[in-house]
């Protein structure tokens, strides 16, 4: 691949065929291609710090087979209803004065009842006059939620497509691919930043990797924000005995996402907490600039964050566009408030 001067094109166009070449290549070109495009377009030493907060735990009519917070699997996880507002505002202001500059807030609905879309409108209301971005994961939107959703300021919404097209049908059966398309599509159209990704290890091929990053790429425009899960194996949930998921595949999964979507955020999501310091190094090598900065991702753990600050210190990687300027203490203890905001002991895996 050549990097030249010339005027950069993204390509809404790419083949099953090329991309998977992209996967093949030897590790070490790999990585030095997706580095070299990374730096095109972001500071190859700054991370995008998101907080995660479960609003509304458990009780998911879907089916999602990795998922602990479906109604079908007995993972021991506590219910509980939406959020009141100062909950959500309490854990929103510790995020912020911990760094974090996207306050995410995820329900588990198979999509929004219309009666809770007041409640919604004022926490993206007033998590947006903290000066934070907001975003949200509710399952399905139709467009008139969208459109009420986008008026009320929400900037991201999270919405996974979670694998290839054909493995799809082994991971979720209640609610199809193209379900997931059309609220993509109502997300766009009423102007919020899409934010779309998927999860590696749930028993599928090199080629629905390949296949999942095709459909991502060829949207009309590519999501903001691409979160690369890797899958946590919760107990009670059907997925909790899969395979381990290949350490170097997971990076070349990155590498290959940030040469196929070179302006979009990378985001490493569930699954950190199994990855080792030098294998996070080796993902933000390979292009991924984005991290959920709190101990729990709703239900599923994640790295503990004076862990991560310690790590991004060790890597001289800056947080965008914020600068903390409490001393240390006070900055893990404002976090862990954050993260205890999660509460259960179980873990969120929150994919939309
Ligand atoms: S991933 Fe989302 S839609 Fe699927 S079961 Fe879990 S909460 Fe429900």
């Amino acid at each position: 691949m050549s990097f030249s001067n010339e005027e950069f094109v993204v390509r809404n166009d790419w083949r099953r065929d090329e991309v998977l070449a992209l996967f093949n290549k030897p590790f070490n070109d790999l990585l030095y291609e997706a580095q070299s495009m990374h730096r095109r377009f972001f500071d190859p030493n700054t991370v995008q710090l998101s907080t995660l907060l479960s609003i509304k735990t458990g009780a998911c009519p879907e089916d999602c087979k990795y998922c602990p917070q479906s109604a079908r699997y007995d993972t021991g996880l506590k219910k509980e209803k939406l959020l009141h507002i100062d909950n959500v505002m309490e854990a929103a202001k510790a995020a912020k004065s911990s760094g974090a500059t996207r306050f995410c807030m995820g329900a588990a609905w198979r999509s929004p009842h219309d009666r809770d879309i007041p409640s919604l409108i004022q926490m993206i209301s007033e998590v947006k006059a903290l000066g934070m971005e907001t975003c949200m994961t509710l399952g399905m939107l139709s467009e008139g939620q969208a459109e009420k959703l986008a008026d009320a300021g929400l900037d991201y919404y999270n919405h996974n497509l979670d694998t290839s097209p054909e493995y799809y049908k082994e991971v979720i059966t209640t609610r199809t691919y193209q379900d997931r398309l059309e609220t993509l599509s109502n997300v766009r159209q009423a102007g919020m930043k899409v934010c779309s990704g998927g999860i590696l290890g749930m028993g599928e091929d090199q080629n629905d990797r390949a296949g999942l990053l095709v459909e991502l790429a060829n949207l009309p425009s590519h999501p903001d924000s691409i979160p690369i899960n890797m899958l946590v194996k919760v107990p009670g949930t059907p997925l909790s005995d899969a395979d381990d998921f290949e350490p170097f595949e997971y990076i070349r999964t990155i590498a290959v996402t940030r040469l196929m979507m070179p302006k979009s955020y990378v985001r490493l999501s569930a699954g950190r907490e199994q990855m080792n310091e030098q294998m996070q190094a080796l993902a933000f090598l390979a292009g991924a600039n984005s991290i959920f900065y709190c101990e729990k991702l709703l239900t599923t753990s994640n790295p503990k964050s004076n862990e991560d600050l310690q790590l991004l210190e060790k890597l001289g990687i800056r947080s965008e566009g914020y600068y903390i300027e409490q001393p240390d203490s006070q900055r893990e203890s404002d976090l862990y408030r954050v993260c205890a905001e999660s509460r259960d002991e179980n873990l969120y895996y929150r994919a939309g």
